[in-house]
């Protein structure tokens, strides 16, 4: 085997309990992300553990060719409780709209949790939307209208943020505002990359991981910065604020 020795991507991101950067490196996971690639390259679906009588049209993998372009895949090898060597896989956010593909890591809400908490604020907003543009901008009731919405969606930023319960080996689950990492806000999409799907999963089941890989699957994105089939690191920008809590214990 050549050309995978090469591949020093890592998982890691920096912890205030222990002051020190975490990391796990990409070991047999490198070989299980190649597979996978050549499954979805094979089958053409993402839910290419089920039958193909049972496949979903939404789980085709024209989705990562499409105007949505691609998205991150990760594998995690890990030891189970009897300490045999396993794996499990994850796809990053949602796909094709869908938090949940079976025989994939869940994502670290619960999706219907995510769904009740939003959709109700999410109608008010609209609501508060259209008051709106039935008024003159600069008049006070377009004012405050703007600015109850404001708070509306922060509120509702907030309460999502909440429900993330991030796990790490030291055996402690917290809500995701009180683990991250720097005083920065906390941008969209953090907790749904691959690594804290696959981290989680390992800490709630009492597993030990043993390596983590990443890479991009489909058409570049926009900014040319993820390309088919590449390993990537895991990422700062969202990543970093939290893979030092969740790498701790291990
Ligand atoms: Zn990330
Ligand atoms: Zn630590």
């Amino acid at each position: 085997m050549h050309g995978t020795d090469n591949i020093k991507t890592k998982t890691s991101g920096y912890c205030v309990l222990c002051n020190q950067t975490h990391t796990l490196g990409p070991g047999k996971s490198i070989q299980l992300c190649l597979e996978l690639m050549s499954m979805l390259d094979k089958t053409g679906r993402a839910d290419f553990d089920l039958p193909i009588k049972q496949a979903n049209p939404d789980f085709s993998t024209d989705y990562l060719f499409g105007k949505a372009r691609g998205q991150m895949f990760g594998v995690m090898t890990y030891l189970d409780k009897l300490g045999q060597k396993r794996s499990a896989k994850a796809f990053s956010g949602q796909y094709n709209g869908h938090w949940e593909i079976p025989g994939w890591a869940e994502p670290i809400i619960n999706p219907q949790e995510f769904l009740n908490l939003t959709e109700s604020t999410e109608r008010e907003i609209k609501s508060i939307g259209r008051e709106m543009s039935e008024l003159s901008t600069g008049t006070s009731e377009h004012a405050a209208l703007s600015s109850r919405r404001k708070k509306l969606s922060q509120k509702l930023m907030r309460e999502i943020h909440a429900i993330y319960k991030i796990h790490n080996f030291r055996g402690e689950v917290r809500p995701m505002p009180e683990i991250i990492y720097g005083s920065k806000g906390i941008p969209t999409g953090t907790g749904d990359c691959c690594a804290p799907k696959l981290l989680n999963f390992a800490a709630r089941n009492s597993y030990t991981p043993l390596s983590i890989a990443e890479f991009y699957y489909g058409r570049e994105n926009r900014s040319r910065t993820k390309i088919h089939k590449q390993f990537y690191s895991s990422c700062s920008g969202k990543c970093g604020l939290i893979l030092g809590y969740m790498l701790c214990g291990i």
